[in-house]
C-alpha cells in the first residue's frame, strides 16, 4: 500500500482556470497532490489506483455558505412541509398541500407516540401556499387534547400550538396583551405564536426546548448525512449559540474519524456586549480544528420578506403592510462592526429588506473609516432586495454577498403578487448584477428554510423559475459555470477558505462531490436532477448509499 491514491474519473471539473478539466486526481494525507493525466501524476511516486469513480464525474466538494445544522434535529420531528423533501436517511417525504393533509399526518404521528405525556412536534408548515389559512388551537386539539402540540412554520418565526401547550406555559387565559399572541373572539389566545420571545416561552413544552437555532448531537450527525447526499463537504452553521457544552459536543462529533463534513459555525450576536462577543469569538477561533472552524460572527438586521418583518425602504410593501422589524439597534451594529474589524474577526450580516442592507452599508462605511482593514470580506447574507446602486456600494466597501437563490423558487410568486410587487420581485437575489458589479458572490439554501442541495440552488440561480413555473427576472440569470463557481469557490471565498477548498488543485483539501452525470453538459433545466453518489472529504470516501 502506498500513501498516494490516484482516482481516475470520467471527468474531473477542477474550477482551476489554468487546468479546468482532468482525468485523474492524486490524493495524499487527505490533500490533493495534483489533478491531471495518470502519466503526469505518476511523477509523484508509487501509488494505488482506485477505480471506483472511473464512471463518475468529480467536482470540488460543495460549500454551503448559509445553512443551519438544526435541520438535522428537526428531522427527529414530524415533517409537514408543502414540498416533497428527502430526510437524512434518504427517504422522500411527500409534501402536504392542504391543512387537512397536515392535520391527518399529525393525527397519524400522534397515534404512533407511546408515551402519553410526550409532546408532538412538527416543522416546515407553510400556510402561504394554502391561501394563508391559519390553524387554530381547536384544530390541533382535535389531534390531541391531552398531549402538547407545537407546529413550527417554515419561516421559523411562527408556531401553532394546542390548548394543552398553552396551559403548560401558563398562557391559557384571557386578557393577554402581546403583539406575538393573537387572541380569538373568546379572548383566549388562538394558539398562533409569533417571534422568538413568545415561542421560547412555549417551546420547552412542545419539544422545542433548545434555542431554535442550535442542533443537538443526533441532529449534527443527521445533518452530516444530508451533506453527503448533496455533495457538500464544507457547511456553515449560520447562527450558532456555541455554549461551552455545544462546543464540546461539536468538537467531539466532528473529530470522529467517520464524520464527513467541515462545519463552520458563526456565533450569533446575542447575550454579550460587542466587545465581549469579539473576545469570545477570538477564544473560540483558537480552539478550531480542521473540521470545526469557529471564529466568525453572525448579526441579524431584520426579519423576513414573506413574513413582512423585513425592513423596506420607500415605498414599502406592495400590499401596504407596515414596515418590518429591526432585530438590532443601529448603534449596536456600528459598534460590533468596529470591534470586529479591530480584532480581525469576520461578520456575516443577515439583511433581507433593502433598508436593512442600507443600514449595514452605512454602518460598515463608518466603521471602516475608523478601523480600515483590507480583505475583511464582511458578507451580507440574503441581501435579497439590494438594487444596483447598493451592489456598487457593496463592491466599494470590499464586502461579499451570499444571495438566497432558492427563495426565488419557493416564494417568488408571493413576492411578485403580494410582498414587493412585480418590479422588485424581478430583481430579487440579483446574481447577474452582483457579478457585474464585481461583488464576490455565493448562493445558498438557508436549510432548513429550504432544502440543502447546492445543485438545486445553482439550478435556481440559472433558471430563476418560481414554483408556479414562471421565469422571474430573466436579466438576473447566471450561467451554469457561474452558478457552480458560486457553490464552491464563491462560497469558500466568503469564509476565507478559498485557499483550502473549493477547487481541485495541488495543495488543497481532497474534498470532492461525486456525481453520476456532468452538471456542465446536462440541460440547464436538469441541473437539479444530477444524481449525487456521495463525497470525498479530506481524502475519506463517503457513499450516500452506505449511510
Ligand atoms: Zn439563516
Amino acid at each position: 500500500m502506498s500513501d498516494i491514491t490516484i482516482y481516475p474519473a470520467r471527468k474531473i471539473i477542477t474550477m482551476n482556470p489554468a487546468r479546468p478539466e482532468a482525468s485523474h486526481v492524486a490524493v495524499r494525507d487527505g490533500r490533493i497532490l495534483g489533478a491531471g493525466t495518470l502519466e503526469e501524476l505518476e511523477g509523484w511516486g508509487a501509488y494505488d489506483l482506485d477505480a471506483r469513480f472511473a464512471d463518475k464525474v468529480l467536482m470540488p466538494g460543495m460549500v454551503e455558505g448559509h445553512a443551519h445544522t438544526m435541520e438535522g434535529t428537526l428531522w427527529g420531528k414530524v415533517y409537514v412541509g408543502y414540498f416533497d423533501r428527502m430526510d437524512p436517511d434518504g427517504t422522500v417525504w411527500p409534501g402536504l398541500t392542504s391543512i387537512d393533509a397536515v392535520l391527518a399526518r399529525l393525527t397519524e404521528a400522534e397515534a404512533a407516540l407511546r408515551d402519553p405525556e410526550a409532546p408532538l412536534s412538527a416543522w416546515q408548515f407553510d400556510p402561504i401556499y394554502m391561501d394563508n389559512q391559519r390553524v387554530n388551537r381547536a384544530q390541533l386539539d382535535a389531534v390531541s387534547a391531552k398531549r402538547p402540540i407545537g407546529v413550527l412554520h417554515a419561516s421559523v418565526h411562527i408556531m401553532n400550538v394546542n390548548t394543552r401547550a398553552l396551559e403548560l406555559a401558563g398562557l391559557m387565559r384571557q386578557g393577554i396583551e402581546h403583539p406575538g399572541i393573537p387572541l380569538g373572539e373568546d379572548g383566549y389566545p388562538t394558539g398562533e405564536l409569533k417571534g422568538p420571545e413568545v415561542m421560547g416561552q412555549v417551546g420547552a413544552h412542545v419539544g422545542y426546548a433548545q434555542a431554535l437555532t442550535d442542533c443537538d448531537e443526533p441532529g449534527l450527525r443527521a445533518f452530516a448525512k444530508l451533506c453527503v447526499r448533496q455533495g457538500v463537504t464544507t457547511v456553515t452553521d449560520l447562527a450558532a449559540g456555541l455554549s461551552p457544552e455545544a462546543v464540546e459536543m461539536m468538537l467531539r462529533v466532528t473529530g470522529e474519524v467517520g464524520f464527513p463534513a467541515r462545519v463552520v459555525p458563526l456565533r450569533y450576536f446575542m447575550g454579550l456586549s460587542p466587545a465581549d462577543l469579539v473576545a469570545e469569538v477570538v477564544r473560540l477561533r483558537d480552539m478550531s480544528t480542521d473540521r470545526l472552524r469557529m471564529g466568525r460572527i453572525k448579526v441579524v438586521a431584520d426579519g423576513s420578506i414573506q413574513g413582512f418583518s423585513a425592513r423596506m425602504r420607500w415605498p414599502g410593501y406592495y400590499n401596504g403592510a407596515p414596515n418590518g422589524m429591526w432585530y438590532i439597534a443601529p448603534e449596536q451594529m456600528e459598534e460590533i462592526y468596529e470591534r470586529a474589524l479591530e480584532a480581525g474577526v469576520q461578520i456575516h450580516t443577515h439583511t433581507n429588506g433593502d433598508q436593512a442592507t442600507e443600514l449595514a452599508l452605512e454602518k460598515m462605511e463608518a466603521a471602516l473609516a475608523r478601523h480600515p482593514r483590507r480583505d475583511h470580506r464582511f458578507t451580507l447574507q440574503h441581501c435579497q432586495l439590494a438594487d444596483a446602486a447598493q451592489f456598487r456600494k457593496i463592491a466599494a466597501l470590499g464586502m461579499c454577498v451570499n444571495l438566497f437563490a432558492n427563495h426565488h423558487f419557493y416564494w417568488g410568486d408571493a413576492h411578485y403578487n403580494l410582498t414587493v410587487g412585480p418590479e422588485r420581485a424581478e430583481r430579487m437575489n440579483a446574481c447577474r448584477t452582483a457579478l457585474a458589479s464585481g461583488v464576490p458572490m455565493a448562493i445558498h439554501s438557508d436549510a432548513p428554510i429550504t432544502p440543502l442541495a447546492p445543485l438545486f440552488t445553482a439550478w435556481c440561480a440559472v433558471n430563476r423559475l418560481t414554483a408556479s413555473g414562471r421565469v422571474q427576472g430573466e436579466a438576473e440569470r447566471i450561467s451554469v459555470d457561474e452558478a457552480l463557481y458560486a457553490v464552491t469557490l464563491g462560497a469558500a471565498y466568503t469564509l476565507h477558505l478559498d485557499g483550502e477548498v473549493g477547487s481541485i488543485e495541488t495543495g488543497k483539501r481532497a474534498d470532492f462531490a461525486v456525481l453520476e452525470e456532468d452538471p456542465t453538459t446536462v440541460d440547464a433545466m436538469a441541473l437539479k436532477d444530477v444524481p449525487v453518489w456521495g463525497t470525498v472529504q479530506g481524502g475519506r470516501v463517503f457513499a450516500a448509499g452506505d449511510l
